[in-house]
C-alpha cells in the first residue's frame, strides 16, 4: 500500500483563507480588526524566525500584529506588567508569549498571567481545564491543526483507536483530550511505555509527538492507519542539514492509509491555527458567532 499524503501546506493555506474571510467580515459588519500580540524574550534564533513568520501571516490575514521584543535579562516583573497592559488593551484579542523563556522566568506564572480569553496558545491552566472537561476552550494550535486534518481526512473519528506517542503539555496531552472528545479510544504512550511497537500497531490514528528522528517505523504502523507526524528534527545527512519527523516516512508510507510529511504536514498548520484562534478569541470577546470549522 502507498499512503495518501495529507498536504498540510495546502490545508493551512485553506485555513488562512477562511480566517482572512472571517476577518474581512468582522471589519465590514462590525468595524472590528482582530489583533495578535506576540512577545519574544531574548534572542533565540529559532524563536525569532517563528515570531517573524507569525507577524507576517497575521498581517496577511488582515489582522493587526503587535510585536514586543524584550532583552534576555528583562526582569520577570516587567514581562508581567507588559502582559497586564496587553490584557487590558481592547485592540489586542490574542496574546502569545514565545517559549522557551529565559531561565530566570517562571513560564507557568507568565502564561497564567495572560487573560484566558486572549490565551491563543491555549496553555493557560483555565483553558487546559476547560479542554479536559469538554468545555469551550482556547485549544493549543498544533493539536488543533492535527485534529482539523484528521476530521478532513476521516470525517467522523468516533470509535477509532487513537494512539498518541508523547505526553507533553503542548502537544501530546491536549491531542489526547481532543481525540477523546471526538469519541476515539485513546492510548497515550511515552518513554516508559512497554512494547511501543505493539501499542502503535493497534492504532487507527497514530500521532507521533516525540522529538526523536524517524523512530516510528513501518512495522509499527497498522495497515491503512492515518499517521500524523508532529515531530520536527534536524539531522545531518550527506553533509546537509535536513528536517525529518518522528516517523520514518519511507517505511510508514508503505503501510499507512494516509500520512503527513515533514516538512509540509503539521508544521504549516500550527501558525494557521494560531490565526484561527485569534479570530475565534475576537468573536468570543465581542459575543459574535464563531467562524465555522476553525474552533472546537
Ligand atoms: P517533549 O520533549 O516535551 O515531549 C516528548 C514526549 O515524547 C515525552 O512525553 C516523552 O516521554 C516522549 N518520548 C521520548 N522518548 C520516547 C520514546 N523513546 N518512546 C516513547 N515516547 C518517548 O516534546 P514536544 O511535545 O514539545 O514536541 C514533540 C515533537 O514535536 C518535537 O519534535 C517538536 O519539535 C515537535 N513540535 C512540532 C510542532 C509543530 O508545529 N509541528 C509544535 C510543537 C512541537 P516522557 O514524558 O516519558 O519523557
Amino acid at each position: 500500500m502507498t499512503a495518501r499524503i495529507i498536504d498540510g501546506k495546502a490545508f493551512a493555506a485553506r485555513v488562512r483563507g477562511q480566517v482572512a474571510e472571517g476577518v474581512a467580515r468582522l471589519k465590514a459588519d462590525h468595524g472590528i480588526t482582530p489583533g495578535l500580540a506576540v512577545v519574544l524574550v531574548g534572542e533565540d534564533p529559532a524563536s525569532e524566525v517563528y515570531v517573524r513568520n507569525k507577524g507576517k501571516q497575521t498581517l496577511e490575514a488582515g489582522m493587526a500584529s503587535f510585536e514586543y521584543k524584550l532583552a534576555a535579562d528583562t526582569p520577570e516583573a516587567d514581562l508581567l506588567a507588559l502582559i497586564a497592559r496587553l490584557n487590558a488593551d481592547p485592540a489586542v484579542n490574542g496574546i502569545l508569549v514565545q517559549l522557551p523563556l529565559p531561565g530566570h522566568m517562571n513560564a507557568d506564572l507568565v502564561i497564567n498571567a495572560i487573560e484566558p480569553g486572549k490565551d491563543v496558545d491555549g496553555f493557560h491552566i483555565l483553558n487546559v481545564g476547560l479542554l479536559g472537561t469538554g468545555q469551550k476552550a482556547m485549544v493549543p494550535c498544533t493539536p488543533l491543526g492535527c485534529l482539523m486534518m484528521l476530521r478532513d481526512h476521516l470525517g467522523s473519528l468516533s470509535g477509532l483507536n487513537a494512539v498518541v506517542v508523547g505526553r507533553s503539555n503542548i502537544v501530546g496531552k491536549p491531542m489526547a483530550q481532543l481525540l477523546l472528545a471526538e469519541s476515539c479510544t485513546v492510548t497515550v504512550a511515552h518513554s516508559r511505555t512497554r512494547d511501543l511497537a505493539s501499542v502503535c500497531r493497534g492504532a487507527d490514528i497514530l500521532v507521533a509527538a516525540v522529538g526523536r528522528p524517524e523512530m516510528i517505523t513501518g512495522d509499527m504502523v497498522k495497515p491503512g492507519a492515518t499517521v500524523i507526524d508532529v515531530g520536527i528534527n534536524r539531522v545531518e545527512r550527506d553533509g546537509k542539514t535536513r528536517l525529518v519527523g518522528d516517523v520514518d516516512f519511507a517505511s510508514a508510507s508503505e503501510v499507512a492509509g494516509a500520512i503527513t510529511p515533514v516538512p509540509g504536514g503539521v508544521g504549516p498548520m500550527t501558525i494557521a491555527c494560531l490565526l484561527a484562534n485569534t479570530l475565534t478569541a475576537t468573536c468570543r470577546a465581542h459575543g459574535l458567532p464563531e467562524p465555522e470549522g476553525l474552533a472546537v
